[in-house]
Order: structure tokens, then sequence, then C-alpha cells
């Protein structure tokens, strides 16, 4: 089958779009011809070999983990799940055996693998995955779009509901709006929560497409101070919540935004991954944080659940032929899009 792999680490120019054999079914499993898949940072981290996912070659890995598309074959022992049920694959893998994984709290198993970083992805015709990783897509949701969501929309919603609790009469500062992450963060404490949403980007054009998904204000950090902007937008109290996956940059006037008893959440460093905590300010302050990775495969039930019901739509910004994976890598690093790059086949 065609895939995009690597058989070394490095740039864009380490992907490969070539062949790979095609996965054979096993019990418990489902395979899917993918339709849609979608670029996540890990896919550049794990290209790249940094922050701990440095690997052997050979074999060589076909990278990429959230995706979408049909069922073609169904392994031994696998229920619910038919030939021709069109599906968005949840990309973390877990033991299910472990206590975490026992206990409903699969999103702290120790034996997770990702799809595309640990093993063989979705850059590819086809996967074969367990067939508990695969949820059914009703036909008004789009490949695209259902591609778009787990990695961005998980984080997410075990932050905002599970851990943080937001609640419809507080407010909450998504940082970084355009990013997937952001794009899900406005959506999900606007349409699925009713929170008032303050947003932070980088240009004008971004703001108005941060305020059609649902901000209700919007800081240009490039502009504007995000701690005295907050301020002012909330009165001198602060807000109640934070949605933060960039890390280093804006951690100090983000975490200065919160009011006393605040939660910081956080689910992503792109832009670094140290930084200085005033631990005064901390327990004086009474303020919380919360580390999220990923969710629970019961997040990823609710989520699908709001794709299917329309009440989140996944922000696609591009779509690329497959075999255009290092362009679409570029236009990643690049960071000139609002939502989510991704690669499409036949
Ligand atoms: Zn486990």
């Amino acid at each position: 089958m065609k895939a995009v792999y690597i058989e070394a680490h490095g740039g864009p120019e380490a992907l490969t779009y070539g062949d790979r054999p095609e996965p054979q079914v096993q019990a418990g499993e489902v395979k899917i011809k993918i339709k849609a898949t979608a670029l996540n940072r890990l896919d550049l981290y794990t290209r790249e070999g940094g922050r701990g996912l440095n690997r052997e070659f050979p074999p060589p890995l076909i990278l990429g983990g959230d995706c979408a598309g049909e069922i073609v074959e169904v392994g031994e022992g696998v229920a619910g799940h038919k030939p021709g049920d069109r599906v968005v694959v949840n990309p973390k893998l877990t033991c299910m055996q472990c206590a975490q994984c026992l206990a409903g709290q699969d999103d702290q198993c120790q034996a997770a693998r990702f799809l595309g970083s640990a093993i063989d992805g979705s850059y590819a015709e086809y996967i074969s995955i367990p067939g508990i990783n695969a949820h059914k897509l009703v036909d008004s949701v789009s490949f695209e779009q259902a591609a778009a969501a787990p990695t961005t929309y998980l984080p997410v919603w075990n932050m905002l509901a599970r851990r943080m609790q937001l609640k419809p009469w507080q407010t909450v500062l998504v940082l970084s709006a355009s990013a997937g992450v952001g794009t899900a963060a406005i959506q999900m404490a606007k349409d699925v929560i009713g929170a008032k949403v303050i947003a932070t980007t980088s240009s004008a054009e971004k703001a108005a497409k941060a305020t059609a998904l649902g901000a209700d204000v919007v800081i240009n950090y490039k502009e504007e101070d995000i701690r005295e902007r907050v301020r002012e937008i909330t009165g001198g109290a602060g807000v109640d919540c934070v949605v933060d996956h960039v890390g280093a940059d804006f951690f100090a006037p983000a975490f200065a935004s919160l009011r006393p008893g605040g939660r910081y959440g956080i689910c992503g460093a792109t832009t670094g991954l140290r930084t200085e905590l005033h631990l005064g300010l901390l327990f004086s302050q009474q303020k919380e944080i919360y580390g999220t990775f990923m969710g629970s495969k019961e997040d990823m039930r609710e989520i699908v659940e709001m794709l299917n019901r329309g009440a989140v739509k996944p922000v696609v910004d591009r779509t690329f032929p497959l075999a255009e994976a290092a362009v679409a890598h570029e236009a990643m690093a690049a960071t000139s899009f609002f939502g989510k790059l991704i690669l499409t086949q036949e």
C-alpha cells in the first residue's frame, strides 16, 4: 500500500511517499481504509526525533495518528463494527488491563502507545487498530472534520469538563486561538459549556476567525498586554480558568490573569518546555494547575456524540493529498493556518 514513512529522523525531506506492507487484521482489531488524517505537532516531533521521541531504525515508521475512514475488515471477537461503517480513530492505544485502565482512567495508562509515534500510523492507505479505538460517525460528519477532532478535542474536553469543571457562568482564557487546540477550546467552552471566552491570537485576520467561532473577546498579543487586557475585561477580577497549549512564552501573563482560586490547564508546550512559577502566588491565591494529556475512552465517546449531533464542528484550514505530506509539515511549522491541516485520500 502507499504510505508516508521515515527511515531516519530529520526535516520534512525525511518523509518518504512509497510502498509499505498492508497491515493484516488481528483478533480484536478492525482494518480501516483511511480517507483523511490530521497533522499534529506530535507528527513533527516524531519526525525530528526530539522531545524524548528518538527511535531506532529500521524498521521504517509510518507517521500519523488522528484519522477517519471506512471499515473494510473486522477481526475475530470484535463487537459493534461491520465493513462499510464510517469511523474516527482514537490514536491512543491503552492496555485496558492496568489499575488506571480498570478504573476508567485509561488516559493515565502507563503502557499507552500512540499511532504514528510508537507504532505505524495513519499516513497510509490502511490501518488496523483495536475495535475499541474506532467510533462510528453519522453521514453528516465529513472524514476531514472527524480526523481533525481526537488530539485537539480530547485534552480540551478532559481539561475543561473533567478536571477544571468550567461552569456556564465563568470566564475562560484560551491561549493561541488559531491552533487546533485553540479552536476546539473556544467551541467547547462556548457551544457545549456556555462560558464566556477570551481568546488570544497574533493578527486581525485570526482574531476575526476566533470571533466567528464564538470567542467573546479576542486579545492580539502582539499589540496588547494579555494580563492588563484580562483585568480590564473582567473588571479587575481575573479569569476562572486558562487553557494553555503553548507553554513557556505565555505562562507568566496567563498565570497572572487567573483570579484567586482559579484553575490553570496545560496540554502542550509548543513554545518551550520550561518556565518559572511563583510558588508564593500559587499557594497564597490557592490556584490550581492541571496537566492533561489526551483523554479517556469515555471522553472520546462523548466527543463523538458531540460531533455526530453537530454540537462541535472541527475547523479544517486546508487539505493536501497524502503524497504531499512534506508540504503540509512545512505549513504546520510556519504556523500560517487557522484550524487543522489534513491529508486526504480517495
Ligand atoms: Zn492500562
